[in-house]
């Protein structure tokens, strides 16, 4: 996904932008159907061909294969690849009072890769994110990374028709959150 060098072997943040394929393992699953998660990168959907198929007609946005190892038939999985946000989402003294409050620290920098990464939390107890509306986008990936041990991911901001779609092939696999106040408040 980013290369044979591109993770920091310690805290698992890429090094640079993804270029490759997302390599899954096969665990044993057949084949794939609908939309997930793998275990391990909670930052990227993956759907099915058909799924990929309709995303791709509505929506302007990268899907890329993902390579499953162990699997002889190609093409059974895309990921769809985020845009990354240029502008944070979160104050950071915002996110270090709630976090600090959750965890003792609100994160710290990674032994390794010197780079800081923010303690996780639910989504639903971090602060409202900032997030430029104007890229037009239908799936944005926060600048700032969350996580702990060999674990770090983005959050992600999803389109909510793109999300709805999702949803209604994997019912009970995605929780979605509407961080948009009803109207009026
Ligand atoms: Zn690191």
């Amino acid at each position: 996904m980013y290369g044979n060098h591109g993770w920091c072997a310690s805290c698992g943040m890429p090094n640079i932008t993804q270029t490759g394929s997302l390599v899954l393992k096969n665990n044993g699953m057949t084949e794939p159907t609908g939309a997930w998660l793998p275990n391990w990168r909670h930052d990227s959907i993956c759907v099915d061909p058909g799924l990929s198929e309709e995303i791709r007609s509505e929506f302007d946005l990268e899907l890329r294969e993902v390579e499953i190892r162990g699997q002889v038939r190609e093409k059974l999985a895309f990921q769809i690849v985020p845009a990354i946000s240029k502008q944070p989402w979160f104050r950071p003294e915002e996110l270090t009072s709630v976090l600090s409050e959750a965890h003792g620290v609100a994160g710290r920098d990674c032994g390794q890769c010197q780079r800081w990464r923010w303690m996780p939390l639910d989504s639903k107890h971090l602060p409202k994110p900032n997030i430029e509306s104007s890229s037009g986008l239908s799936l944005a990936a926060s600048p700032e990374f969350f996580g702990d041990g060999r674990k770090s991911f983005r959050l992600l901001a999803i389109d909510p028709r793109l999300a709805e779609l999702i949803v209604s092939r994997s019912p009970g696999d995605f929780l979605v959150r509407s961080w948009h106040h009803p109207a009026g408040e």
